[in-house]
């Protein structure tokens, strides 16, 4: 059996913030492998300015590269259209049943989750594990967690992270003043977006 932590997200692009909290998880909750899987096309970020698939997949899989313990998975962009992470999370638990998965967010999704579709699908195949962001204190997580739990059944794990201030809409917003992202996300990948005119 491994356990296995699944970190989902536009990824438009990934950044340091995505992989740091996957290897502090990976790291601290014992699992032996993380898979990144980028959406599709993110019901919640409709109108924003999102990079192509082929694109955020491709700087998903050069940023899995550098660590030996992550990888790239493309069902969700291969499935297409709107993402929702009850099917892809009930798809790998019925590929691989004999593992055990962990579905990594940040805390602002912990407070949007009641907003997702099917949330009690989520807990019913896998635990959550949360991370307590500066932002938001640790007793009104641990609220949020507990009402959770009690309202879609299964477990809620909360992991304090020292949260880096980084977001793709920063990057992305730098990127179109012309200023420099190198150490917000991988080498590789900031060489794809220079390469491609990404985010201009
Ligand atoms: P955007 O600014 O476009 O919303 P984002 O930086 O929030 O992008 P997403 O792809 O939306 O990135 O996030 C995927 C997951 O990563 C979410 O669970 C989110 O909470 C988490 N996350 C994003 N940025 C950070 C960060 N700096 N530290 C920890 N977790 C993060
Ligand atoms: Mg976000």
């Amino acid at each position: 059996m491994r356990r296995i932590g699944i970190m989902g997200g536009t990824f438009n692009p990934i950044h340091m913030g995505h992989l740091l909290l996957a290897e502090w998880v990976r790291s601290e909750m014992g699992l032996n492998e993380i898979w990144l899987i980028p959406n599709a096309v993110s019901y919640m970020k409709s109108e924003q300015e999102v990079a192509s698939a082929a694109d955020r997949l491709r700087m998903t899989e050069l940023a899995a590269e550098e660590n030996d313990h992550f990888k790239c998975l493309d069902l969700e962009i291969r499935r297409g259209g709107y993402t929702y992470s009850y099917e892809t999370m009930e798809e790998l638990v019925q590929t691989y049943p004999l593992d055990e998965f962990y579905f990594i967010v940040g805390a602002d999704c912990l407070f949007t989750l009641e907003n997702w579709k099917c949330p009690e699908r989520i807990l019913g195949c896998c635990k959550i594990i949360a991370a307590v962001r500066d932002e938001v204190s640790a007793e009104e997580m641990t609220k949020k967690k507990k009402e959770l739990e009690q309202r879609f059944g299964g477990e809620i794990l909360l992991f304090s992270f020292a949260r880096l201030s980084i977001s793709s809409t920063e990057i992305r917003e730098r990127l179109r003043l012309g200023k420099s992202v190198r150490y917000m996300v991988p080498g590789n990948v900031l060489s794809y977006i220079e390469e491609k005119g990404l985010y201009r």
